[in-house]
């Protein structure tokens, strides 16, 4: 079930992608309800990266910019500031996370591809007036980040799952391994991140590609699926690009295209995406090849990956000869900051450096490698003309492992060499074992949330049953009186459910049971958590929800129950549902008075006529 996945359980472990710095403060900022454009346009200009692309975002030709914008608050002011507050919060991501652990996980085609729907977003919608394209864009831009969270928080376990399976079977598979799927999780975050609900119910509309109706929220979805089969387009390559161009070409004739216009419509897109990428650091040249290429690894290669680092050129040419012609792979460089550039980019097994260079000279080197992240283990053998004392034992506090002295004896070099083999053969193998274990942890977790989600479940309808229901009202009740928000529960009851059972039998009861519960699922919002209390009761919470957008939610729901009668069964009365709305704010009524309070005003509604909806009298 996916609701008992549990975000704050990943958040606490920091185990997700999160928001820093700049855009914390901005997103926590717009939170207030007074905040003010003034206050928005200073935390901006702190960050000066930022101020440059919010300058260009709201110039933007996409947007149908109308006159060049210069000021960051006149720009905040046009943009508005839940669009910058976005803006801000998708550059962070895409800066903290463009590389990372999961081997399965392209996370440059990733952002390639999310960058090239974020703009066809913002064109498509620019184009049809829906939505604000600025809001567009950055729906667009994270509205897969579920993929990208899986990929953070399960890195090893879900890349095996993206070599096992694709598309429907993925996110099967997803269920399946972590208790929920990418798109379920793409919405819990946006929600999470504070996105407004219309966008989230586009979104999971569109996650759905059964798109019917004709309001705001099912045009949008229709734009984003739109707009994802052209991101898809974008970054694919040729062969594959033929292979998707007819459903693209069916998808757009719902956007009155025709071939030829789509097609320049999308060579603009390729344009502004190219743009967009220099201007946010997202590549847009990474292509997904057609046929799926097997990610087998790599055998373990004998040798090593060497870096030579020496300002002789005859001594790099000569020893490089020497240590590739013994079977290791090797690089060069002739000074001390390109050798610290070169460990950044290609993290080396062993560095071989020279002591004496200019400007970084060797010792210098072994310093700023054991102060960082990367340098700190790797194997370092120092190349010395002295055996000098003090002079070691300066080298070995900088931090080498070995050295060799000149003139350089291959055979010395390379039994050095042999030693520091064995010392990174067993900090591999240390490091294997360490990830064994996070492996072994998380499948753990994982196993557990499966069998708690189990007791969580009601196994007919696949809804949270009652005793999910009480506890979930129960947290979301103190989140209300923490935030000082409304908080709405509706009680459901199917009318005349018995005769159902009396005249059909059980099992036709039960068939009715699931038909009303799915319409509720679809009916309700993504923000509402649709229980299952027992027989033929049901509960909607419903957080940081007043009584009105309760009481029209519970007439949805009644309708749609109403007008989607069940085909093929001989039902004695239609079936309907009564529904009791009652609503607290922040600490009161109590939550379990809550749900007395709604289950009064569903008694009133039985009294009646049924088949209609009642707001308690105290709410
Ligand atoms: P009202 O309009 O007043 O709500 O009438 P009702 O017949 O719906 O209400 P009542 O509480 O009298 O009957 C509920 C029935 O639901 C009784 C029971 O047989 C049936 N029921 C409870 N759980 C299940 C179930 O899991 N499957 C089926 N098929 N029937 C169930
Ligand atoms: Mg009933
Ligand atoms: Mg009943």
């Amino acid at each position: 079930m996916k609701t008992e996945f549990n975000l704050n359980e990943l958040k606490a472990a920091d185990r997700l992608p999160s928001p820093s710095g700049t855009a914390l403060a901005i997103m926590q900022l717009v939170q207030q309800n007074d905040a003010t454009v003034q206050q928005v346009s200073q935390l901006v200009k702190i960050d000066p990266a930022l101020s440059g692309r919010i300058l260009r975002f709201a110039n933007s030709a996409a947007f149908g910019a109308r006159r060049p914008i210069a000021d960051i608050q006149v720009a905040v002011m046009m943009m508005g500031m839940q669009a910058v507050r976005n803006f801000a919060l998708s550059l962070s991501l895409i800066s903290d996370n463009s590389k990372g652990y999961c081997s399965g996980f392209n996370y440059e085609l990733y952002w390639s591809r999310s960058l090239a729907i974020s703009v066809s977003s913002a064109a498509i919608t620019a184009r049809e007036r829906t939505v604000v394209p600025e809001e567009a864009f950055t729906i667009g831009l994270l509205g897969d980040i579920g993929s990208l969270a899986l990929a953070t928080a399960w890195s090893e376990i879900y890349g095996e799952c993206l070599g096992k399976a694709e598309g429907k079977q993925l996110l099967a598979l997803e269920c399946d391994r972590f208790a929920i799927d990418h798109n379920a999780l793409t919405l819990m975050l946006l929600a999470d991140w504070g996105f407004p609900p219309v966008f989230l119910d586009a979104l999971k509309l569109s996650f759905e590609m059964k798109v019917v109706g004709f309001s705001r929220i099912e045009q949008f979805a229709r734009q984003l699926i739109l707009a994802r089969l052209i991101g898809d387009y974008c970054v694919a390559d040729e062969t594959r690009r033929t292979a998707l161009l007819p459903s693209l070409i069916e998808e757009a004739s719902l956007h009155a295209f025709d071939e030829q216009a789509l097609l320049e419509f999308i060579d603009k897109i390729i344009e502004l995406w190219c743009e967009w990428g220099k201007l946010i650091d997202v590549k847009t040249d990474v292509r997904q090849p057609s046929l799926k290429t097997a990610t087998a690894l790599e055998p373990a290669l004998p040798g090593l990956d060497l870096l030579l680092v020496d300002d002789d050129p005859m001594m790099l040419a000569r020893l490089s000869k020497q240590l590739v012609a013994s079977g290791n792979r090797v690089a060069v460089c002739r000074d001390g900051e390109s050798a610290l550039k070169h460990v950044i980019e290609h993290g080396p097994q062993l560095v071989i450096t020279d002591w004496r260079m200019k400007p970084m000279d060797g010792l210098a080197l072994c310093k700023a490698l054991r102060a960082s992240a990367f340098g700190k283990n790797i194997y370092i053998i120092m190349l010395t003309s002295t055996e000098d004392e003090d002079a070691l034992v300066e080298a070995f506090d900088a931090g080498i492992d070995d050295y060799v002295t000149k003139p350089i004896s291959l055979r010395m070099l390379l039994a050095r060499l042999r030693a520091g083999q064995r010392i990174i053969m067993l900090q591999r193998e240390l490091e294997k074992e360490s990830k064994d274990i996070q492996r072994y942890t998380a499948e753990l977790a994982a196993a557990n949330r499966r069998l708690k989600s189990m007791a969580n479940t009601d196994v007919l309808t696949g809804l949270p049953n009652r005793r999910y229901a009480l506890n979930r009202l129960e947290q979301e009740s103190a989140a209300a009186l923490r935030a000082n928000q409304s908080l709405s529960v509706l009680m459901l009851d199917l009318d005349h459910f018995k005769s159902v059972n009396d005249t059909l039998g059980h099992d036709v009861g039960d068939q009715v049971l699931v038909h009303a519960a799915n319409l509720m699922r679809k009916t309700a919002r993504s923000s509402d958590i649709v229980c299952r209390l027992g027989g033929e009761e049901f509960l909607i919470i419903a957080p940081n929800t007043d009584s009105v957008t309760a009481l029209s939610l519970a007439e949805r729901i009644r309708r749609s129950i109403e007008e989607n009668q069940p085909q093929g069964l001989m039902l004695r009365y239609p079936v309907t549902v009564s529904i009791g709305v009652a609503r607290s704010m922040g600490s009161k009524p109590s939550w379990k008075e809550l749900i007395k309070w709604a289950d009064d005003a569903l008694y009133l509604v039985k009294q009646g006529k049924r088949n209609g909806v009642k707001l308690a009298s105290s709410s």
